[in-house]
């Protein structure tokens, strides 16, 4: 696998293009496991979402946290051109198929709006005329990925954002971390058959699956993704 791009999303976040020999190509939703091998042959692997859609190159979007051993690497140091070992496409679960006309209902916390993000693009590139809501939480505008992508969403998708820690002075949006509440005021209503799909930290994915539930979606139309150990959004 080499790196082909490197696109700076916000000051801690990167996105990295690739290319992948034999690459069978890839679902929305689905991740890759990349590994990576020291000198002294240590190795390290983690799980990054697809974030481009079908049919578009590989690409990963990696958030940089500042005690981690893999991320800050992927993020500050891989240039174009570097290469590193990538395992996938992985995942049959966290899957969006365009064929479905069942309105969609995306909820993402941080990072977790990646694969989320492929789901959009999908959905654009396959003309897919489901309706679309993504409620993304994000600690300020300034944290926010894809943000002039998403701003720019239209034919069909709402894009709903809520700024949890900062809010520029004009903001007149969602400012809470988001609950049953907030999930009443913005989710489709449970009768209207949402598919919803919730990626993000654990503690995320799992207070807007209890409260997607409480709202009377069946569990098994919410799909959760959870990328890590700690919440604190
Ligand atoms: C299916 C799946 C898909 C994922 N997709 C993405 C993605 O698209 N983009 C992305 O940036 N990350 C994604 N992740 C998370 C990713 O796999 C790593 O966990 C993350 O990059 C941290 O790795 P690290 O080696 O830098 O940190 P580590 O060395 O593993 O951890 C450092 C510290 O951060 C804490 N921590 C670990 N993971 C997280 C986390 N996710 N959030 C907050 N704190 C954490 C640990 O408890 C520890 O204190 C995904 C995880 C899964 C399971």
């Amino acid at each position: 696998m080499v790196v082909t791009a490197v696109t700076d999303e916000t000051p801690r976040v990167r996105t990295l293009q690739l290319a992948v020999d034999d690459w069978p190509g890839h679902r929305a939703g689905q991740h890759v496991d990349v590994r990576l091998t020291a000198e002294d042959g240590y190795q390290a692997e983690r799980a990054y979402s697809i974030a481009s859609a079908p049919g578009e190159p590989p690409a990963i979007t990696v958030e940089r946290l500042d005690d981690g051993e893999v991320s800050p690497y992927l993020t500050e140091e891989v240039r174009t051109s570097d290469r590193f070992e990538v395992r996938g496409p992985i995942g049959g679960y966290f899957v969006w198929r365009s064929e479905s006309s069942d309105p969609l209902l995306l909820v993402g916390g941080g990072s977790g709006v990646v694969p989320l993000r492929a789901m959009l693009r999908h959905r654009a590139r396959s003309a897919s005329t489901a309706r679309a809501r993504l409620l993304y939480s994000s600690r300020s505008l300034a944290d926010v990925i894809y943000r002039s992508e998403l701003e720019q969403l239209a034919n069909g998708v709402d894009v709903v954002f809520t700024l949890t820690r900062e809010q520029p002075p004009s903001w007149s949006g969602y400012t809470r971390r988001v609950d049953t509440e907030l999930l009443r005021e913005v989710a489709w209503p449970a009768e209207h058959g949402a598919l919803a799909y919730v990626c993000g930290p654990t503690s995320f994915v799992e207070a807007v699956a209890e409260g997607l539930v409480a709202l009377g979606y069946p569990p098994a139309r919410v799909k959760t993704e959870r990328f890590g150990a700690t919440g604190g959004r």
